[in-house]
């Protein structure tokens, strides 16, 4: 059956139904993104479901086993803002402080943000430095996969139509921490490549490059390496290793050249304030 109008479930289930009912309605979350899709006309639902009265996807907490769960409809500015240790999830939080701008950051939600998967967006690379997981529910239940997982392709993620993220699990802390560094025209701007980087509490480094493909760019044989030396030449290494592996656009804000070039520059500035905050 065909829906029509603006609908506020108050639970998941009810949000599940409405989409099995008709699959065309669309989620609305922050809707930084769609609102202004609808405006340009590049879509035009004829039902939306309203995701904010469902009290489950807002907020940050700390579930039992020490992880820490950031429901879909916590706001940039509220993951930017939160005072738990993240340990090596401390890189999203990095990430949430520099997307956009205030008004944005306002606006937008971790859940609505990595569904639309845009390759220039700040959080996904986070999400894959971090080991994170996305929950996502179904009418047959919930699953969890890893971020790297979650993102499939350009603007394409492992999640059904008619499903919905629910939310972004972090590892529990272990004494590590994280950072994203970016790479911007203009303060406010998507990146032009980005780089974020996290270490557990063993010490192992992990790194995803943002916005030189279509999902981020990991790779374990460049974390290995980036763990086990932390040397000029070793991050050299590591970052031609990275830049082979990107597959950038050319688009306004760089050239696929250019931001290959800017990969190995930015894993050598963030190793090196990952390596001065182990120190400090
Ligand atoms: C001017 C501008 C500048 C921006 N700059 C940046 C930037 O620098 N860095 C950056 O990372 N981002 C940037 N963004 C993107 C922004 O941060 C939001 O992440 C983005 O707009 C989507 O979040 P939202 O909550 O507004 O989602 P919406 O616009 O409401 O939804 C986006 C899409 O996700 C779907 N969706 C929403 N929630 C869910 C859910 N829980 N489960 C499944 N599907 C869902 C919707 O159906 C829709 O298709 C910018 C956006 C704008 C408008």
């Amino acid at each position: 059956m065909a829906l029509q109008g603006m609908f506020r479930p108050r639970t998941v289930d009810e949000a599940l139904e409405l989409l099995a009912q008709d699959p065309e309605a669309r989620l609305l979350a922050g809707g930084a993104t769609l609102v202004a899709m609808i405006n340009a006309r590049v879509v035009a639902p004829a039902a939306l479901v309203h995701l904010a009265g469902i009290r489950e996807l807002h907020g940050i907490s700390t579930l039992s086993d020490g992880r820490v769960r950031i429901g879909a409809f916590t706001r940039h500015r509220d993951t930017a803002a939160c005072a738990l240790a993240l340990g090596s999830g401390t890189v999203v939080r990095d990430a949430a402080s520099q997307i956009a701008n205030a008004t944005v950051r306002n606006m937008g939600t971790i859940g609505g943000s990595i569904s639309f998967a845009d390759p220039g967006l700040d959080y996904p690379p986070a999400l894959v430095a971090a080991r994170a997981s996305v929950e996502i529910a179904s009418r047959s239940g919930r699953r969890t996969l890893p971020a790297r997982e979650f993102f499939v392709d350009w603007y394409t993620t492992a999640r059904q139509d008619d499903e919905i993220v629910t939310a972004v699990l972090l590892p529990a802390p272990d004494g590590g921490t994280g950072l994203y560094v970016k790479h911007a025209r203009v303060a406010g701007d998507y990146a032009t490549a980005s780089v974020a980087i996290a270490r557990d509490g063993a010490g192992r480094l992990r790194v995803a490059v943002g916005s030189c493909g279509p999902t981020p760019i990991a790779d374990d044989e460049v974390d290995v390496m980036l763990s086990a030396d932390a040397s000029a030449a070793a991050v050299a290494r590591a970052g031609e290793r990275l830049r082979s592996l990107a597959d950038p656009l050319d688009d306004v804000r760089g050239t696929s050249e250019y931001r290959r070039m800017l990969i190995p520059r930015l894993l050598a500035r963030a190793c090196r304030q990952i390596h001065a905050r182990g120190a400090a």
